[in-house]
């Protein structure tokens, strides 16, 4: 079997890590990849969706497995269709939910899916004159992809106005801002569900948390993610509930009404607060970084969960009794500037945990930073303290210049 994987980044090596381990597998090709893709697998520096089609009809790709979110919201998977081949990911139209806040909020509130109470908004003039009469905090969203950096904390109106002015009026971030949504503000824990979708029904992983602040104590400005533990602990079985009967079941009756039913991974990012659990955001995609700890806990063959799911048959997901943790070593300055091209060192003697090089790239037989978020520690453990030493025995034996990490992750 011959597989693709998009994306380039920790996620990405993981589900390739996952994949290799299948015997049928003779191939995994990434576009584009990292340092660690580049030892299971082939990379290639594709990264237009019709090359791509035609790469994969050239090298007779059987499967192909989108990690980011930017080629599912570009159609991808409709142009992989379109050629006759198999693809893993939701259509241009379903991946909406994902790409614009306004469609998705829409969506939830008109099938009760329980979400933070919120106004959506065309208009400046009308924001405007809504933010002079609001109750702050309110959260403030660019409707459209930001790369996470569209979602503001506004504590007070002065904070609001600057907000709004900056994504429709200045398009700090394009055509992203021009539509935005303004949100209660919700105190609580986050927590990560990743589903598998077979087109009819709708699987649930155990629950994760990804740390998105960059300092400890979840401190500092929000990243693409500083770790993650699974299954976290804070989620108990009466948020499971709470969640299926309120988020899941909501969303799987939308989804069938609209047509919207799709073939792949669908991510609930929930805040749990004093009234339960509340969708924050639909990902149309398997998590970064909590794909990292969601694999090695999977029992099921991961190749003939895909498939069966692509064959519209009924899945049943099975968990180790462990517990599983990634820890991400950063560039210093992330996630704001920071140099790369530093050498990764004693790579060799980080052996108590998989390492996945995400933003690092292999020349001349070293190994180089490449990119924010550089390398993922993930280990199991019967417990976290266990899984944690592992990680962090790890962390401490890699060198490269400016790297930090957090020092509480899976401290609970
Ligand atoms: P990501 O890049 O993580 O997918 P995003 O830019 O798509 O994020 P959201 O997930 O909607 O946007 O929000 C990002 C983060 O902002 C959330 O993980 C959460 O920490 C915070 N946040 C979003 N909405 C709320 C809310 N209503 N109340 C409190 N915090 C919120």
């Amino acid at each position: 079997m011959r597989v693709l994987i998009i994306g380039n980044g920790g996620r990405e090596a993981a589900i390739g890590r996952k994949i290799a381990e299948d015997r049928r597998v003779s191939q995994i090709f990434f576009a584009k990849g990292n340092a660690t893709t580049g030892e299971i697998g082939k990379n290639i520096s594709l990264t237009d969706n019709q090359e791509l089609v035609n790469f994969a009809t050239k090298e007779a790709i059987d499967l192909t497995i989108v990690g980011p979110e930017a080629f599912l919201v570009s159609g991808i998977v409709d142009e992989f269709t379109k050629a006759g081949l198999n693809i893993f990911g939701p259509s241009k139209k379903v991946a909406k939910l994902e790409g614009s806040k306004a469609y998705s909020k829409k969506f939830m509130q008109d099938y009760g899916v329980k979400t933070a109470d919120a106004q959506i908004f065309n208009s400046y003039v009308e924001a405007k004159a809504f933010l002079e009469t609001a109750k702050y905090p309110l959260i403030i969203k660019a409707s459209g992809l930001a790369q996470g950096k569209g979602v503001v904390l506004a504590e007070g109106k002065d904070e609001g106005m600057k907000t709004i002015h900056d994504f429709m009026i200045d398009k700090i971030y394009g055509d992203a801002g021009i539509k935005i949504v303004i949100e209660e503000y919700l105190r609580g824990f986050e927590a990560s569900i990743i589903c598998f979708s077979n087109g009819k029904d709708l699987f649930p992983c155990v629950p994760a948390k990804d740390y998105k602040r960059v300092g400890a104590g979840n401190r500092g400005p929000n990243t693409g993610g500083m770790g993650s533990v699974a299954p976290t602990p804070e989620f108990t079985a009466e948020h499971d509930m709470d969640f299926r009967k309120n988020i899941l079941e909501p969303t799987i009756a939308g989804l069938k009404d609209n047509y919207l039913m799709f073939k792949g991974f669908i991510f609930f990012g929930l805040m749990v607060t004093e009234k339960g659990c509340h969708l924050l955001e639909y990902n149309m995609r398997s998590g970064d970084p909590e794909t990292q700890v969601i694999l090695p806990l999977l029992e099921n063959n991961l190749l003939d969960t895909i498939n069966d799911c692509i064959e519209g048959k009924d899945i049943e997901l099975k968990f180790k009794d462990e517990k599983a943790v990634c820890l991400v070593m950063a560039s210093g300055g992330y996630p704001g500037k920071y140099e790369t091209g530093y050498e990764i060192t004693h790579l060799d003697r980080a052996t108590e945990s998989t390492v996945l090089l995400a933003g690092a790239s292999s020349k001349a037989g070293g190994v180089y930073t490449a990119g924010g978020r550089v390398i993922n520690l993930v280990a199991t453990g019967k417990d976290f303290e266990e899984a944690r030493k592992k990680v962090y025995n790890d962390a401490k034996t890699i060198q490269f210049d400016y790297a930090f990490y957090r020092d509480d992750i899976a401290k609970f």
